[in-house]
């Protein structure tokens, strides 16, 4: 049989309680889940891209079915690069649902063998974002509500 992969594609600047939450929801469905974080020249990130990976590495160390990797394109050239089937993303609101449908779209008409699989927001993750840590963090706040336990104490440390 054939391993169903997906790539969870995303900026994760930083990783939140959020993704951490679609991620592990969607292990059951797949064989191999690639959590590929984007970098966008013409976004500068908050946090560095060794620092967003060594993070999410850290947290899913138990898990032989997760990767984490970079990429520099297009999100679904790099997802066919990989031999993935699936695109994996989380849906917040409906401005989510509105974003998601033209790329989706774009994507399905780009490269019809690749589905995009989109998996609702729990309730009590609808208003995380990482441009909200992000936020938080440049205020000095507290963001442990919000990143998974290794972030948090991190930031803490070094960047607060
Ligand atoms: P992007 O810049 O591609 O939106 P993000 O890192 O913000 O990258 O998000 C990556 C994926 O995670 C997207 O599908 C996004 O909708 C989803 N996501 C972001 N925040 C949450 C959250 N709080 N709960 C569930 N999914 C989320």
């Amino acid at each position: 049989m054939k391993e169903r992969i997906a790539v969870f594609p995303g900026s994760f600047d930083p990783f939140t309680i959020g993704h951490c939450s679609i991620i592990k929801r969607a292990i059951p469905v797949f064989d191999k889940i690639i959590i590929a974080i984007g970098l966008n020249d013409d976004k500068r990130s908050f946090f560095s891209k060794e620092k967003r990976t060594e993070w999410i590495k850290a947290i899913f160390r138990d898990y032989d079915m997760i990767e984490v990797d970079t990429f520099n394109s297009l999100t679904i050239e790099y997802a066919k690069k990989t031999g993935a089937k699936f695109l994996l993303r989380g849906l917040r609101t409906s401005a989510d649902f509105e974003f998601e449908r033209q790329i989706g779209q774009v994507n399905k008409s780009l490269y019809p063998e690749i589905e995009s699989i989109y998996l609702l927001t729990l309730p009590e993750h609808t208003y995380i974002s990482s441009t909200i840590v992000r936020e938080i963090i440049k205020y000095k706040g507290d963001v442990s509500r919000f990143v998974p336990d290794i972030i948090a104490s991190e930031i803490h440390h070094s960047y607060l």
